[in-house]
């Protein structure tokens, strides 16, 4: 059956959004079929069900290229400590909070994080994944939820010597075992994740380029404070991007997360490489660990991409903030155009590579069916030109009211329709407990 959302004004995607007012966009199956004036639509497809976008604009679903699914349990747990940096967030925050999951708690994570992607439009979600109490069939737990949510993923399992060389080569079976079950899904693929490159031995790098399934790339944290690019060179004689490349893992579908702390010559290599830096603008100022100079590794060709590391799931929310953030650093008002209004296009090419859907993130017949409706019906003239001011002085701000993912209605009318966001939550609060209660028991950062 033919379903058609709609009227609104629908905004195309792709680095220079077509505009239409009075539009709408049907599909069938899991494909967009047309976007039209809604009049069209309606003519064309008289049995259409309609779904009433109330003016609002209508967009490609958004893609998050870096989530943290098991994040979610962290809010409101105080440590116990002050951390004094980075090293200290990591070991006194999240080695203990991630030793502490067990499945229950990793499920009840996923679906609230689940819960929050599609309530803010999100339809294609990258998720790195830790829980070292249990590894092996853990990405299927994940995917398991992912596919009752209803979005499309690609999922990943932290490799990372931190806990012992082990417990490594487990995170990298699991990784090569969930790709080679994935290579042909059509909404759930893996990757095969690393930590970062200071808590990674050679060892395990050498497995992950063995085990890795062909075509198959790495997600893992790249230089997001100066102790990965400091302890990498001083343990394993060179930084994280040297590393990879020695290992062959450095190509067209390496996801670097962060990058903020890599010489210029990593950049040029990065960008020869065609590997894509995340940019993660919340999580990066809630850890003071500084900024990705988006300009300067855009104009080095490097392919920047957005993410939001576990803060939050709203990527309008993250393009707002990096935005701001930019002028911010550089106290000037006229910056900020140069990349950031290409940044959410750049995000859905990326993800197509990864699921095999180079129209993703494009409203236009045979894309994907993945469509978010933001209730901000334009107030003022809208083009081409003024999408990105729409987006980040309108639209951020404002709520979603459908959310489409491969042509499953996931919220209509601001409603959950595949998830319980209050079970959920009671769930959640069951389990948070007990799971903040081994957290505690696990030693503080004592250096
Ligand atoms: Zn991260």
């Amino acid at each position: 059956m033919t379903t058609i959302i709609g009227s609104g004004t629908v905004l195309s995607g792709g680095e220079r959004p077509a505009v239409l007012t009075d539009g709408g966009v049907a599909w069938h199956g899991d494909r967009v079929v047309a976007v039209d004036r809604m009049a069209a639509l309606r003519a064309h497809y008289p049995e259409a069900e309609v779904v009433d976008a109330r003016g609002g604009l209508i967009l490609p679903g958004f893609v998050n290229l870096h989530h943290h699914f098991y994040s979610a349990l962290a809010r409101g747990l105080d440590p116990g400590f002050q951390p004094r940096g980075f090293g200290e967030v990591l070991e006194g925050l999240w080695w203990r909070l991630d030793r502490s999951l067990d499945q229950d708690a990793v499920r009840v994570s996923a679906r609230l994080t689940l819960a929050a992607c599609i309530r803010a439009g999100c339809t294609t979600v990258f998720d790195h994944h830790a829980s070292p109490a249990c590894i092996a069939g853990i990405l299927d737990a994940i995917a398991d939820e992912v596919a009752g949510a209803g979005l499309s993923a690609v999922l990943c399992y932290e490799a990372s010597d931190r806990n012992g060389h082990d417990q490594a080569i487990a995170g990298v079976e699991e990784n090569a075992d969930f790709c080679g079950r994935h290579l042909a899904h059509p909404t759930i693929r893996g990757v095969m994740g690393l930590h970062a490159s200071f808590t990674v031995s050679d060892e395990t790098l050498a497995a992950t380029a063995r085990l890795r399934p062909h075509g198959v790339g790495v997600h893992l944290h790249v230089a997001e404070d100066p102790l990965d690019v400091r302890v990498s060179t001083a343990l394993y004689g060179s930084g994280p991007i040297p590393r990879l490349e020695a290992a062959g893992l450095l190509d067209g579908h390496a996801l670097l997360a962060h990058g903020i702390h890599l010489a210029v010559d990593d950049i040029d290599r990065v960008a020869a490489a065609d590997a894509v830096l995340v940019h993660n603008p919340e999580s990066n100022a809630n850890n003071g660990v500084g900024r990705l100079d988006v300009v300067a590794a855009h104009r080095a060709g490097c392919r920047v991409a957005l993410g939001t590391d576990g803060m939050g799931s709203s990527m309008l929310a993250a393009l707002r903030f990096a935005f701001l953030a930019q002028r911010a650093a550089y106290r000037d008002p006229r910056v900020g155009f140069e990349v950031h209004p290409i940044l959410l296009a750049a995000t859905s090419r990326t993800a197509g590579r990864f699921l095999d859907e180079p129209l993703l993130g494009e409203l236009c017949s045979g894309a994907p069916a993945d469509i978010a409706v933001i209730d901000a019906p334009p107030p003022t003239p809208i083009s081409p030109e003024s999408t990105f001011g729409h987006l980040v002085y309108g639209a951020a701000g404002a709520a979603v009211r459908h959310t489409v993912a491969r042509g499953r209605v996931l919220m209509r009318d601001f409603e959950l329709l595949t998830l319980d966001l209050e079970e959920t939550a009671r769930e959640a609060r069951e389990i948070a407990p007990r799971v903040w209660e081994r957290f505690h028991a696990l030693p503080v950062p004592t250096s």
